[in-house]
């Protein structure tokens, strides 16, 4: 089933995102706090009663400097856009401003499920406060309070009542499924073109379960692929798509569904913030990730060059290491038969499966060469491992105490495992848990 997708509307300063990060919470992930990886609060994932949705604070999507009011206009258009349903956030001790009333009119012309939050309501007593919104013409009307975190659970329970199921595609299980993420430029849509030119005749693209994903299936040397695109690179001409946190959080959007995802660097203007934003996201989401160096015939280069920049990637996304880099041109079509090999490889690394067997040879040996350092005067002490899942390939290890595998030592029996087996391109996460 595919994810619903929310979106939180409102002025500025009415609390969207104290919300938002009270309903995404702030999930620490299993894997290390690396540099280099950062998280952009404006798309993130829920879950209410055991329903995951996704969540966007359109506040977080700025249009240079606007008024307020085109402001509005344009955070209430994206929502429209983007959502199956909308929340309506309104400050209960403010009232109705004339931007509360602009927002409603072009919500309430979309016909799109909304339900409006009256937000800062702290106490019982300032529940009288919501009456006054019914008249911006919405039935669905909840006081909540999100610096105390009151309302939400009524609220949610509607929201997701409003939301529609909606069926995804699924795929053939050996079908490797990848997107093209970058920020705006870089030649993606261009890529996508070039990889698809000899397949256009047998190619129709599927408009699929989210109405911004397109997903593209192709075959090439006996291996089918579906490259999963977003309609933000096609459409174009909306004024918030040109804007940068709208491109990352549709690469977010395409990394969700992907089991391999590229990062398409600009070879010619070499590599800047936002491509370390949208590459840490799908880092820890767990992907696949083969990072695409792209315009490489506009680069002047000498025998040095490509391993300069590779240099420098390697410096710049040290959280990759695992992932291959390739060096294309989209336009020429040079070097870009390189890229699918690479790609399929990525993938069969991320759905690798070791047999526990021979990993616990793998990690005793590991062990007998390089004993873990003792903490306190105790020693970890690995009692047994194995791999609980692939996509990416994880790994518990059965301890003494679970604290002692520090970061150091973990990395350690990651190089040791990517030594004895091929996991290029995939993340592998390594766990510990206390032995029973
Ligand atoms: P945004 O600009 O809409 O994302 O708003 P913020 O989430 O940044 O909140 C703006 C201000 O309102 C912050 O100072 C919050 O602490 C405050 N705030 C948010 N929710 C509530 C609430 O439920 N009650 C009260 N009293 N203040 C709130
Ligand atoms: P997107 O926004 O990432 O989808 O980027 P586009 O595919 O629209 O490409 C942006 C610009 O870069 C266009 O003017 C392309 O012609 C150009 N471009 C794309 N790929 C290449 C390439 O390999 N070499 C050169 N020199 N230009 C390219």
């Amino acid at each position: 089933m595919a994810i619903p997708v929310v979106a939180i509307v409102g002025r500025p300063n009415i609390g969207k995102s104290t919300i938002f990060n009270r309903v995404i919470g702030d999930r620490v992930s299993i894997v290390e706090d690396k540099p280099g990886v950062t998280r952009d609060r404006i798309y993130g994932t829920g879950e209410w009663l055991n329903r995951h949705f996704h969540l966007i604070d359109t506040g977080g999507i700025e249009v240079g400097d606007e008024p307020l009011l085109q402001m509005m206009r344009h955070q209430a258009e994206l929502a429209i856009d983007e959502a199956d349903v909308i929340i309506f956030m309104v400050n209960g001790r403010e009232g109705i401003t004339a931007a509360d009333e602009e927002v409603a009119n072009m919500l309430f012309r979309s016909n799109k499920p909304v339900v409006v939050a009256v937000n800062k309501v702290d106490n019982f007593e300032m529940r009288d406060l919501m009456y006054e919104f019914y008249s911006l013409g919405f039935g669905d009307l909840y006081p909540i309070s999100g610096t105390h975190g009151l309302g939400l659970g009524d609220m949610l329970d509607r929201v997701l009542e409003l939301a529609p199921d909606k069926e995804d595609i699924e795929y053939d299980e050996d079908t490797i499924k990848f997107a093209l993420v970058g920020r705006p430029n870089v030649g993606k849509s261009s890529m996508t073109n070039s990889i698809l030119g000899e397949e256009r005749v047998i190619v129709s693209s599927i408009a699929g379960t989210t109405r911004d994903a397109i997903d593209t299936p192709f075959s090439r040397d006996e291996q089918e692929y579906v490259i999963i695109d977003t309609a933000g690179m096609r459409k174009r001409g909306k004024v918030y798509e040109s804007t940068e946190r709208f491109s990352v959080m549709r690469a977010q959007k395409a990394i969700e569904r992907a089991d391999v995802v590229c990062v398409v660097l600009d070879g010619e203007e070499g590599i800047i913030e936002q491509d370390k934003k949208v590459a840490g996201y799908a880092h820890e989401a767990g992907r696949a990730i083969v990072i695409v160096v792209n315009k490489w015939d506009a680069v002047e280069k000498d025998d040095k060059t490509m391993k300069k920049m590779e240099e420098e990637i390697r410096e710049e996304f040290r959280f990759l290491d695992y992932a291959p880099i390739v060096f294309v041109s989209a336009k020429t079509k040079r070097r870009l038969q390189t890229l699918l090999p690479v790609i399929k490889q990525a993938a069969k690394s991320h759905a690798q499966r070791i047999q526990t067997s021979v990993l616990n040879d793998v990690i005793v040996d590991a062990v007998a060469m390089n004993p873990a350092p003792t903490d306190k005067g105790v020693r970890l002490r690995i009692n047994y491992a194995t791999q609980v899942a692939s996509r990416p390939p994880t790994f518990v290890l059965f301890v003494n105490d679970p604290e002692l595998l520090h970061f150091s030592y973990k990395r350690y029996l990651d190089n040791r495992i990517r030594e004895a087996f091929d996991f290029t391109g995939t993340p592998i996460r390594i766990l510990a848990r206390q032995k029973q």
